[in-house]
């Protein structure tokens, strides 16, 4: 089986038991599932979910899954690019997937930008990355991602996953994290977020520097953490941060 388009299939039965398990915990009517492959984890989703959609790029293994499935009206398949199609069109499901690696960041992207009638997702991810997900400040891995991430979603570790259980085996570790989306997201979510992307600029800079283009210097220097790298701030200073910022700089406009 060749390697494009982030193909290693999982083969670990009690791995995609727990997966579904995450997935599915209190019972859940719809899931839509990201690159099902050769269906592996889909049957076990298909026996703990009421309606299934499957999204799947390859041709031949979606031709493969229409037949494998043929029996099951519950099984919707969907060919194409999960970045192309709109999932906002399906009402209240949990999203899941063991991704294709090379399109991890927008994938979860997407899913942070739709609305709490999708409240959660499971998705196999490099463990690099699932340590970048849900990295506390202070830490190697805090950064952008983490910041972002986390503002919108509680991130869960519920298992990793050596190469081992995948054919072909990936050269990286892996792991499960379960994103459960917040009740109390800011209603500036997306102003924050451009916040923090401007204090990470350069992770090893302090905010003195990378705010300073976005800022009056002033406002910047009056700050206590104006000396402070962003991967040293909890999120809800950063919050604090940007309205305190942001009203100042207005305060001085007027003035
Ligand atoms: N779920 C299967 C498993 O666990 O064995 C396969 C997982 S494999 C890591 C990733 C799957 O995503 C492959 O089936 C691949 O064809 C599919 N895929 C890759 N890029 C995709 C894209 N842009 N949209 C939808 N599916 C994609």
């Amino acid at each position: 089986m060749p390697r494009k388009l982030g193909q290693h299939f999982l083969v670990r039965q009690a791995i995609l038991e727990r997966i579904a398990d995450a997935a599915c915990e209190g019972g859940t009517p719809q899931v839509i599932e990201i690159g099902p492959g050769r269906g592996a984890l889909t049957r076990h989703l298909l026996s703990r979910a009421g309606e299934l959609h499957a999204i799947e790029l390859d041709d031949s293994l979606a031709s493969y899954l229409e037949l494998e499935f043929r029996d099951d009206p519950r099984f919707h398949l969907h060919r194409g690019d999960v970045l192309q199609i709109d999932l906002a069109q399906w009402d209240s499901a949990t999203i899941v997937g063991n991704l294709p690696y090379y399109i991890t960041s927008p994938i979860v992207e997407r899913f942070l930008s739709l609305d709490d009638r999708f409240p959660r997702a499971v998705f196999l991810v490099q463990k690099e990355v699932a340590d970048r997900l849900r990295a506390s400040p202070g830490s190697r891995d805090y950064g952008f991602l983490s910041v972002r991430t986390q503002l919108y979603c509680e991130v869960e570790l519920i298992l990793k996953v050596p190469p081992s259980s995948f054919r072909p085996a990936p050269k990286v570790d892996s792991a499960v994290v379960r994103l459960k989306r917040r009740t109390d997201v800011p209603e500036n979510v997306n102003s924050i977020v451009q916040f923090a992307s401007r204090c990470f600029v350069q992770k090893r800079k302090t905010l003195r520097n990378n705010l300073r283009y976005f800022y009056d210097q002033r406002l910047i220097d009056s700050l206590p953490e104006a000396g402070l790298r962003a991967e040293q701030i909890p999120i809800h200073q950063l919050i604090e941060l940007h309205a305190k910022l942001e009203e100042k700089q207005e305060r001085l406009a007027r003035d």
